[in-house]
């Protein structure tokens, strides 16, 4: 990483009139979550094609449901990291307005982070897909040894986290508010994201119209890389965001607004 091209964006940040990041299945992998592409995790056990889907829900909810349990355990057990808590930094020292996170995992809340846009839900809470009643994943889990699915208490339906499977539709309320968020950003923060999945990826679309400098952080290059995105810091995000965040306090304390 060079020094140079961090000092610039660091400055690009603290002049933005309004900054945001968007956030993938990358951030999580050092938590302990892995991302589709991950060797020897859970996505080698579950095809995300076969499991992640809606229509494979409807068909079979009780063979989806043993991933989902796999995920739940992973997810339970996951702290936040430096990228997340790293994240939350750059909100307190009011140099990031919000992040829309394509990630279900709760770890930018718990990192801290306040606006959080959660594009494709959260795997806390389960809903009802007939009635549309919510109960807590951690309550369903505490009675997992007598009630397996867990049902609905209210009509007796196996109930579905609240996640945006395959084949279902971004809650209108997170899209509204990530497409108005993303609109006119001086700096979009591409961090952990293969960006490929639509229609979060074109979130750096809407983004870049409005004029913003794209800068991505990812241990790879991805379909922004060329051409698209205006910096690729390539690397770990819980490793590269403490080093930018570094740079922008230092761009703070020469102006005198260190918080
Ligand atoms: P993806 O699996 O397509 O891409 C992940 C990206 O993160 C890749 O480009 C990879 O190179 C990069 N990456 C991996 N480790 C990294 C690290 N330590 N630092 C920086 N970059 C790293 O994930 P996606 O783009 O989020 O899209 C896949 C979909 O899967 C999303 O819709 C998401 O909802 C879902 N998903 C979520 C979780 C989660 O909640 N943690 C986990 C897996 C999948
Ligand atoms: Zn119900």
């Amino acid at each position: 990483m060079k020094t140079e091209e961090l000092k610039e964006i660091a400055e690009k940040l603290v002049a933005g009139e309004k900054n945001a990041a968007l956030t993938g299945a990358g951030v999580s992998t050092e938590s302990g979550i892995p991302d589709f592409r991950s060797h020897g995790g859970l996505w080698e056990k579950y095809d995300p094609m076969e499991y992640a889907t809606i229509d494979a829900f409807r068909r079979d909810p009780e063979k989806v449901w043993v991933m989902i349990k796999d995920m739940n355990a992973l997810l339970e057990d996951a702290e936040p990291n430096p990228a997340h808590t790293g994240l939350a930094r750059l909100e307190e020292l009011g140099v990031l307005a919000g992040i829309v996170t394509q990630n279900i995992d709760n770890l930018h809340q718990e990192g801290g982070s306040k606006n959080v846009i959660e594009f494709h839900g959260n795997g806390r809470r389960l809903v009802c897909l007939k009635c549309n009643a919510a109960q807590d994943a951690e309550k369903a889990r505490a009675n997992w040894d007598k009630e397996f699915p867990p049902r609905c208490p209210e009509c007796g339906y196996i109930l579905k986290p609240d996640v945006v499977f395959f084949g279902e539709p971004i809650p209108p309320q997170a899209s509204a508010r990530a497409m108005e968020l993303a609109q006119g950003v001086s700096v979009l923060l591409v961090v952990g994201t293969s960006a490929t999945v639509a229609p979060a990826s074109y979130i750096p679309m809407v983004a870049r119209k409005t004029g913003a400098a794209i800068v991505e952080i990812n241990i790879e290059n991805t379909v922004l890389s060329e051409g698209f995105a205006d910096y690729t810091l390539l690397g770990k995000a819980g490793e590269t965001l403490p080093i930018l965040i570094e740079a922008v306090e230092a761009v703070l304390d020469k102006k005198g607004g260190l918080t």
